[in-house]
Parts: structure tokens; C-alpha cells; sequence
């Protein structure tokens, strides 16, 4: 039984109905955004039984659109640490680590292609196209070597290392453009020529959102429905926040949250911080922001298509936004790997350098439950270990 109504713009409002080969909105361009029956979902699924059955993404199919066939690679049900001892470190009482490097090819992308590869499929969509920074181009070939789908990856010349032979080991075809993010993105614009490719961008595919929302409800499923006081998320093109700050309206709204919402903080690099700009001066849009330069590869993203919808989700919950430098973020993948056994990508390192800015200006309390997402592992960034040599060793 299926409770999806279709997709809606985040901007104007214009209905795209299930089916359609929209991947935004035909009027303004603006982000899709899935619907559901709320009310009739919530007169037959129970909290407990919409969070207890099964494993994977796809065991919350009530609140993603149906499709005929669900393609997976085993993505979501993925780690929630109690880390004591980087709690200690910080001066929190306790901090969880949602470790999202246990996904499919390495990285929290994976919740979001598995829906959107499946849509993909549903709709025969043949030739799937995206600009990426690394994690969605791996996890996009990944799933698209699983179900035949012919993939191509625009990836910038900054991007890490081993990404474009990973993505090329799956069968996609891997394009390496001179410059950021957004010149891939006009490179691959350029070259298609309406012979059937489809782009599964940020924000330019729905279902990349849907799959993504599992996050949330997985938090809230393995915290026993005690909703953390905040959710740090590193961000880049914000499908993350907007995904979780979906999934808990829609909680909300179902009558299944116990407490308020969790606040939800974007963190940025220093030197790529164009949501933090927007929030400092309560702009209503994301301006771009020029010459990004961050050793964080995934959040080294100038802009989003969805603004207006990040800054909402973080407004709407009391949230905030923060950027780092990146010797800090070093310094904290350093102090998450030795005080909790998780190394984290430096996205993810990112997120608790974030936290130890904000515990210093005192918008978090030491007392506060904080969920840190680590989107990804270190090893796809293996090639920045310079920080971590040296020192002692037990074999001299
Ligand atoms: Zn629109």
C-alpha cells in the first residue's frame, strides 16, 4: 500500500504527478519534493511498526515513493556510536556518531542514489548523467553497474585521488573537467544532447531527497524516539538537511516524535561557507560564493539549487550554521579517530569541528544530545595522511 501523492516544487508550489520524467520543477526549476497521505498513513502504520520491520532503506517504503522493483546494495541500517570518549574530550555528557562510511561504496550518498537509480529504472530511463565532488559519482556507478543503467560522471580535477578509477571499475564513463563543481556540472549541461540522458544531480532528482530522509528516521529509531537536541551535518549542495529536516516534519506531523525536533546545523569549510553567509545576514537566498578552497572535498560546494529550502530547515528548527577552518577540521579527524575508533572523511571531521566552535560560543550545552553525521570514511582520502605521520611507533 502505497501513501505517495506525487512530487511538488519547494518554490512555487507546481504538482508534478508520480510517472513524470520531471527531475525539477518544469516551471521555475525549483527542487521536487515528495508527498504523502499523512493522514491515511497515519490511520493504518504505527510509529513502532513503520520503525521496527526489517533493515535498509527500503523498510521505509510508507514514506518513499513505490516503485516495481528496489534496488539495494545493502545501504542504510547503519551505526549510531555512543561515543564516551570523544564526549569526554569535548566536554559533552554524551555524543552519538551516526558513521555513514558503513554504506555502499564507502558514504551516505548511497541512501539517496539506491531511491534514485530505482526511479531511474522505473521510469526506463536508460543513461544516468551527474556532475559529482566524489562520494555520489562512486555511489552512482556503484548502483548503476547493479541494474545495467549506462552511467557517466562529470568529476572536477580537484576531486580525491582514486574516484574517477573506482567510478571507471564500475563500467561509468568518467569526465574530468578543469576547474569546481558547478564547471563539471556546465561541461556535462553541454555535452548532452537529448538522446535520453538524464541528470541525477543534487536537486535536480526527488528521489535522491527520499532516500535520504532514512538518515532521520534511523536516528529516531536507534535513540528509542529521544530525539537528539541537535543534528550536525556537514553541507555542501544541502540534500542532507533538507532531507532530514523533511523527514522529521513529516514525523511530526504523523504524531510520531515524542519531543520537539531536533535543530538542525549546517557546517561548512572557511572557505567554501556560502549557507553560513546566508544565515549571518538572514538572506532569504544562498548567493554563490566565489573561488571555494577547502581540503574538504564533499562540502567544497559554492551553491545550492535549494537554497530557500536549507535556510528554511535550519531557521524552522532553531538551527544555525558554522564554518571551520580547515586545520581545525584536520585536527578534529585526528581527535573523532583516537577518542572513538571512527576516522572520518574530512566532511565528517568537519561536523565535530563544528560542534567544538559552538560548545566555545555556548549555542550548544555541554548537557545537549548531539548527533554528529559523519558522512563518509578517511580512506577515500587517503592521500592526505601527511597529517597523521610520525610519532610513535612499537617497531623501531
Ligand atoms: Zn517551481
Amino acid at each position: 500500500m502505497s501513501f505517495f501523492e506525487g512530487y511538488r516544487c519547494g518554490n512555487c508550489e507546481r504538482e508534478v504527478p508520480e510517472g513524470s520524467l520531471a527531475g525539477e520543477c518544469p516551471s521555475c526549476s525549483g527542487p521536487l519534493l515528495g508527498r504523502y497521505d499523512l493522514a491515511m498513513l497515519r490511520g493504518s502504520v504505527t510509529r513502532e511498526e513503520f520503525l521496527s520491520a526489517g533493515a535498509g532503506i527500503w523498510r521505509f517504503r510508507e514514506l518513499l515513493p513505490p516503485f516495481r522493483r528496489e534496488i539495494s546494495l545493502g545501504e542504510g541500517s547503519t551505526p549510531m556510536i555512543d561515543a564516551r570518549r570523544l564526549a569526554g574530550k569535548t566536554g559533552m555528557k554524551r555524543l552519538f556518531i551516526k558513521d555513514e562510511s558503513a554504506n555502499p561504496t564507502g558514504s551516505f550518498k548511497a541512501r539517496g542514489m539506491a531511491a534514485a537509480v530505482t526511479r531511474a529504472v522505473d521510469l526506463g530511463i536508460r543513461r544516468a548523467w551527474m556532475p559529482s565532488a566524489g562520494n555520489a559519482g562512486l555511489a552512482l556507478s556503484a548502483y548503476a553497474a547493479s541494474c545495467g543503467l549506462a552511467a557517466r560522471i562529470y568529476v572536477p580535477e580537484s576531486t580525491p585521488p582514486g574516484v574517477a578509477e573506482e567510478c571507471r571499475a564500475y563500467g561509468a564513463e568518467v569526465v574530468v573537467c578543469p576547474g569546481v563543481l558547478p564547471d563539471a556540472a556546465a561541461r556535462m549541461r553541454s555535452d548532452m544532447t537529448g538522446g535520453g540522458e538524464v541528470d541525477l544531480g543534487t536537486f535536480r532528482e526527488p528521489c535522491r531527497v527520499e532516500g535520504k530522509k532514512t538518515i532521520a528516521f534511523e536516528i529516531e529509531d536507534q535513540l528509542g524516539g529521544d530525539s537528539p537536541d541537535w543534528i550536525i551535518f556537514p553541507t555542501g549542495g544541502g540534500t542532507g538537511i533538507v532531507a532530514i529536516w523533511k523527514a522529521y516534519r513529516e514525523m511530526e506531523e504523523l504524531g510520531w516524535l515524542r519531543g520537539k525536533r531536533p535543530g538542525m546545523i549546517a557546517v561548512q569549510s572557511a572557505g567554501c561557507a556560502p549557507v553560513v553567509r546566508a544565515i549571518e545576514s538572514g538572506a532569504a537566498e544562498i548567493e554563490t560564493w566565489r573561488n571555494p578552497e577547502t581540503i574538504a572535498a564533499g562540502i567544497r560546494v559554492p551553491g545550492s539549487r535549494a537554497g530557500r529550502q536549507i535556510l528554511e530547515g535550519l531557521r524552522d528548527t532553531g538551527g544555525t550554521a558554522v564554518a571551520v577552518a580547515d586545520g581545525d577540521i584536520i585536527s578534529a579527524a585526528g581527535m573523532m579517530a583516537a577518542s572513538s575508533g571512527v576516522f572520518p572523511s574530512p566532511e565528517g571531521a568537519a561536523a565535530l569541528a563544528g560542534l567544538i566552535s559552538l560548545l566555545g560560543s555556548g549555542r550548544v550545552d555541554p548537557s545537549d544530545r548531539v548527533v554528529l553525521v559523519n558522512t563518509a570514511g578517511w580512506s577515500r582520502y587517503r592521500f592526505m595522511l601527511d597529517p597523521f605521520k610520525g610519532g610513535p611507533s612499537v617497531c623501531r
